[in-house]
Parts: C-alpha cells; sequence; structure tokens
C-alpha cells in the first residue's frame, strides 16, 4: 500500500448531468466523505446538481455548452458535444493542481472517478498518469449486454428478427434478444452510441450500484472477463444518507397525503426523469388509473407529455374524476413514496435507480420498459425475482393490472416474494453485508494509490 505520510488520496468525482448518474455518484461521494477523503464533484454546468444540498463536497462545473443541442433524436450528439466541450477544463484543472503539488512537501495522490456518459474524465486521467475508477449506475447486466451487440450483428443476431424475439441470447441467459438494448433504433445510430459507451481507455477498477446477490452470475461473468478489481456497493441509498439529489424540486406534500391512506393501498406510477410520452398514451394510463378505482399517486414531469407543458392533456372531466382519488405531482420524494407503509405497488419505467428503489422496500412492480437497461431490468423483475409483471398500456389492461397488483392474491404473492429479496438486500447493505465490505474493500483500494 501506498505512503501517504497520512494523507488520503483526493476523489474528483464525474458525473453525467442524468439524474439517474447524478444520484449515484453524490450518494458515493457521500459515503467517501465520510470515510475521510476529501471530494471534488466536477459536473457539467447543464443541469448542475443542488450543491446547498452537499456542504461537504467541493462543486467544480465544467462548462459544456450543449443546452443547444438537440435531442429529439437521442442523446448521442449532445454527450459527444459535452465530453468534448468539458474535457480541456477539467484537464487544466487536475493540472493546475499536479503543477502546485510539484512544489509542495505534501504531495496528495488524485484518483477520477467517472461514470460511463463522462468518458472524457476516463481519458483525461490516462493523459496525466491518474488512476481512474468507473461508477456503473445501472445493472451490471447492461454491460455485456452493450459489449456483446456488435458480435450478434456480425452473426446477423441484431437487430433481432421477429422471430428471434421470444428466444434466449445463449450467451445472456436468461435474457431474451427483446429484453436487448437499442434494438428499436436504426442500426447505424446504436453504432454511434456503442462507440461512445464501450470503455476505451483503462480504469483501475469498476463500481456497480448492485447486490452480488441480485446479479451474481453475471458479476461472476464481468469478473472472468476484466482483470480489474469490481465492486459491488448497492443498493447506495440504504447505506449512506443524503440529502436531496434531485434536479427538480421535490413535492413532499405527497407525503402528507400519503398517511391518509390505507396500508398498501395505493399504486405509485414513475416513469422516471427521461421517458417521454405521447399524448394518446398519457390519456390511456389516466383512464386506467381512474377506472381502477384505487388510489394513485402519479408522477407526470413537466414536460413528460409531449407538445404539453404539464397536466393540460387531461380533459376536465377526467380532472373531476381523479379528484379525491389520485394525486398528481410534478417530481416526488420517491424514496420516502417506496418506504411508505400506504404504496402497494410501484408502476416503472424500471430504470436501475428506481429497480433498486423499489426491491429494497418489498414493493411489487408494474413494469414499462422504454429502452436502454430497462428491459433487461424488467425481465429481471417479471422472470427472475418474480416480483413484478409487464404492463399494457390500454386503459382496460391497466385497469386490471392495478387490481392484480393491489387487490388479488396474485398481488399478495408478489409482495411476500419481493419482501424476502428485501431482506437481502437489508443483509447487504447491513455491517458485515456483501456490499458494505465492498465499500470498505473499495476504501482500501483507493488508500494504494
Ligand atoms: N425520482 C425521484 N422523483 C420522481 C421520479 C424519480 O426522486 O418523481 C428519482 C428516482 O428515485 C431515481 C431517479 O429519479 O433515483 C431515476 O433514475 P432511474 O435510474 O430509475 O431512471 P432514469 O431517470 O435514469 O430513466
Amino acid at each position: 500500500m501506498a505512503d501517504h505520510g497520512g494523507r488520503r488520496p483526493r476523489l474528483v468525482m464525474v458525473a453525467s448531468p442524468l439524474q439517474g448518474h447524478m444520484t449515484p455518484m453524490l450518494q458515493l461521494a457521500t459515503y467517501l466523505h465520510s470515510q475521510n477523503f476529501s471530494i471534488t464533484i466536477a459536473h457539467s454546468d447543464f443541469n448542475p446538481p443542488d450543491s446547498s444540498n452537499h456542504p461537504d463536497l467541493i462543486f467544480l462545473p465544467l462548462p459544456a455548452n450543449v443546452s443547444n443541442i438537440d435531442t429529439s433524436d437521442g442523446m448521442t450528439k449532445f454527450f459527444q458535444a459535452l465530453n468534448h466541450n468539458c474535457k480541456p477544463h477539467l484537464h487544466n484543472h487536475l493540472l493546475q493542481i499536479i503543477n502546485e503539488q510539484k512544489e509542495s512537501l505534501n504531495k496528495e495522490s488524485i484518483v477520477i472517478f467517472h461514470d460511463n456518459l463522462t468518458f472524457f474524465a476516463g481519458s483525461v486521467a490516462d493523459e496525466l498518469g491518474l488512476p481512474s475508477i468507473v461508477l456503473r449506475g445501472s445493472s451490471a447486466v447492461f454491460f455485456p449486454a452493450v459489449n456483446i451487440i456488435p458480435q450478434l450483428h456480425q452473426e446477423g443476431r441484431f437487430p433481432p428478427q421477429d422471430s428471434l424475439l421470444q428466444e434466449v441470447v445463449p450467451e445472456l441467459n436468461p435474457f431474451r434478444y427483446k429484453d436487448l438494448p437499442f434494438t428499436r433504433r436504426p442500426i447505424h445510430k446504436t453504432f454511434e452510441l456503442l462507440t461512445m459507451l464501450i470503455t476505451k481507455t483503462s480504469p483501475s477498477a469498476f463500481i456497480w450500484n448492485t447486490i452480488e446477490y441480485l446479479e451474481q452470475p453475471i458479476l461472476t461473468q464481468i469478473r472472468q472477463q476484466y482483470q480489474a478489481p469490481v465492486f459491488t456497493i448497492g443498493p447506495l441509498h440504504k447505506i449512506v444518507a443524503t440529502r436531496s439529489t434531485s434536479f427538480l424540486e421535490e413535492d413532499t406534500s405527497c407525503i402528507s397525503w400519503l398517511d391518509k391512506r390505507a396500508s398498501k393501498s395505493v399504486i405509485y406510477v414513475s416513469l422516471g426523469s427521461l421517458a417521454k410520452l405521447d399524448e394518446k398514451v398519457a390519456i390511456e394510463m389516466a383512464c386506467g388509473l381512474v377506472n381502477s378505482d384505487q388510489p394513485f399517486l402519479w408522477v407526470v414531469r413537466p414536460g413528460s407529455v409531449r407538445g404539453f407543458e404539464w397536466i393540460e392533456f387531461l380533459p376536465e372531466g377526467l380532472v373531476d374524476e381523479m379528484k379525491g382519488r389520485g394525486l398528481i405531482v410534478k417530481w416526488a420524494p420517491q424514496k420516502s413514496v417506496l418506504a411508505h407503509n400506504a404504496v402497494g405497488g410501484f408502476w416503472s419505467h424500471c430504470g436501475w435507480n428506481s429497480t433498486m428503489e423499489g426491491v429494497s422496500e418489498g414493493v411489487p412492480m408494474l413494469c414499462q420498459p422504454f429502452d436502454v437497461d430497462q428491459l433487461l431490468n424488467a425481465r429481471y423483475l417479471t422472470d427472475v425475482w418474480k416480483t413484478g409483471f409487464g404492463i399494457v398500456v390500454e386503459r382496460r389492461e391497466i385497469e386490471g393490472a392495478i387490481k392484480r397488483v393491489l387487490v388479488d392474491k396474485e398481488g399478495e404473492e408478489m409482495r411476500q416474494r419481493a419482501m424476502e429479496i428485501q431482506e437481502k438486500v437489508k443483509v447487504a447493505a447491513s455491517v458485515g453485508g456483501s456490499s458494505c465490505n465492498s465499500l470498505k474493500d473499495l476504501v482500501a483500494f483507493i488508500l494504494s494509490f
């Protein structure tokens, strides 16, 4: 182990301006700060985190110049520009620290953390000879699923023909071709994205916000393939308490609304920070929720229904019918909502953070995955852990699905399984559990630089 003369390495953590990436980075930063590391969060000036919620961390905004980039056709160009524009600023900042240290007797090493979309930080680390560690906020299975796409394409298996969709990908059992990321995009767009996503730098380690128990076979496969250590430290939100990491303001009034509902009676609906809906789909959701006759808490993010600022798409009659039965908010304190006793089901797009948050509270899930790793995560929920089922977005189907999860015996059985998994998650996140041990190992690993 390196001799630091008592000084711990300084950690520079570079997170993407996406909610699902920023949250685990800030959670990890908070944990590492509690272990006496000095932390700088380098972030693009687009979607900056609220530094006032994290007074112990130092924030370094990097000019990204991306606010005018059209993302309606995907986010590849946005991230290409962000990486290109932020890179010189980070490089210069680190070089300045390195040069200052040359003259100082009290040297401290620097370790860079980044996610798979802020890969410029990995290149800067390689150029300056600094160690880098990648934090992956997705499920572990997303990694081999992305890496295998070029091979599948070469062998004529990607994008999959209709006849293949239901088949299991032999290299990724139990995941099917239809669960793979990016199957619905034009192949040239997928390759543009893959060129960006597949790691070209040489990280010293990988961290996943997952749990050994949940993804053991895939983690074994990943460890066999890579020399670098793999740390599994999830669910971070159960190990470290942070103040809000949300870009949007959390509407906490929904907690007092939940306080007035019966135990396990409410369906909570949230499709994350990025998914967009057509008006027709949003209307089907609204009708299904109302017709189910169960209390609901529905997050409709401003701008998430195409062509509308917020909920103007709802006809007046429907708004009247909703009164008393449901609550619509712009953004919820999701972790507290899921932990609330009144919540009996979670209708989710199955982003990895939401999946881990649902699993951590033993809540059965209705799965409406869109793309990226969400279809893989939904497969875990519906067929591996068996704590959720897929939802067809049509009003009568929705009505039936909500009753299935909240009222029927099937929902109760799913809840039992979800609670058994919740117990495993608790063990992993407790002292001596796999994730806590992995965090300790990570600290020792950082100290070796
Ligand atoms: N979230 C929240 N309030 C909401 C909706 C979502 O705090 O009303 C949080 C949620 O708890 C999760 C994150 O936003 O931590 C969404 O991340 P996820 O990986 O599930 O999906 P993404 O937004 O990346 O598609």
